[in-house]
């Protein structure tokens, strides 16, 4: 049990008043907080998209060098064996003249894949440079939203930081004992640790106080907390007694 005066509840009541007001702000300025990160996802998709764009980009630029080297590659090869043709016997040109007709039929291949490569990187190189303005016009876009949104919040930053103060002020003037248990009721419950009994019935949980404790808190001489949600109670009119 732990001996309290009026005096010392009254200043129990504006602590809780501060501690009210900062987990208000606290909660609205989280939520501000939630707000500019979401926009950062935002935006965080946006470039991860384009960067998809710019990989597949990169993979048709490689197919492109790679049908291009090969098919020189190929050219090579049917010029040697068109050369080869002059000096070999009947048997082996034969053999050349099916190595030199597949080797254009490859070729045909080869040249079709090209071109559809290069088509397709002239659509997405498009694509890329329409999405990267894009990007640029969401970069802007979200950058003011967010300057914005902390441009609005600024009073309520500055108002937290009085509040907090105030709260110190006041917990630095309370009994130890009587702060440490508002402390921990305070984090157990979001913020809430004292509040008012009226007409029998605890604020905090709307539960009823059974008489004897209801006496008790009327006299005011010890700390008394609901036997439903644990908060610290007290009287109005006790105190303005
Ligand atoms: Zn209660």
């Amino acid at each position: 049990m732990i001996d309290i005066t009026k005096t010392e509840v009254n200043v129990l009541v504006e602590l809780q008043k501060a501690e009210t007001e900062t987990v208000l702000i606290e909660s609205y300025l989280n939520g501000v907080e939630k707000e500019k990160s979401l926009l950062e996802e935002k935006l965080g998709d946006f470039q991860t998209a384009l960067d998809k764009l710019k990989s597949d980009f990169g993979l048709t630029n490689k197919a492109c060098i790679d049908a291009d080297l090969e098919m020189k590659l190929n050219d090579a090869r049917i010029e040697k064996s068109s050369d080869n043709l002059k000096k070999v016997n009947s048997k082996d040109y034969a053999a050349l003249l099916r190595e030199i007709d597949n080797n254009k039929k490859r070729r045909d291949t080869l040249e079709s894949l090209y071109l559809k490569n290069l088509e397709e990187k002239e659509t997405q190189e498009k694509v890329i440079m329409e999405q990267e303005q894009l990007y640029l016009q969401l970069t802007q876009q979200i950058r003011s939203q967010q300057e914005d949104i902390d441009r609005k919040s600024q009073a309520d930053r500055e108002r937290l930081e009085e509040h907090r103060l105030q709260r110190r002020q006041i917990a630095e003037t309370l009994n130890p004992h009587i702060l440490s248990r508002f402390n921990e009721i305070s984090q157990a419950s979001g913020g809430l640790a004292v509040v008012e009994v009226r007409d029998e019935v605890c604020r905090g949980c709307f539960m009823n106080i059974p008489p004897q404790l209801y006496i008790e808190i009327r006299r005011c001489t010890s700390l008394i907390q609901c036997p439903h949600c644990n908060k610290i109670l007290y009287h109005i009119e006790v105190l303005s007694q």
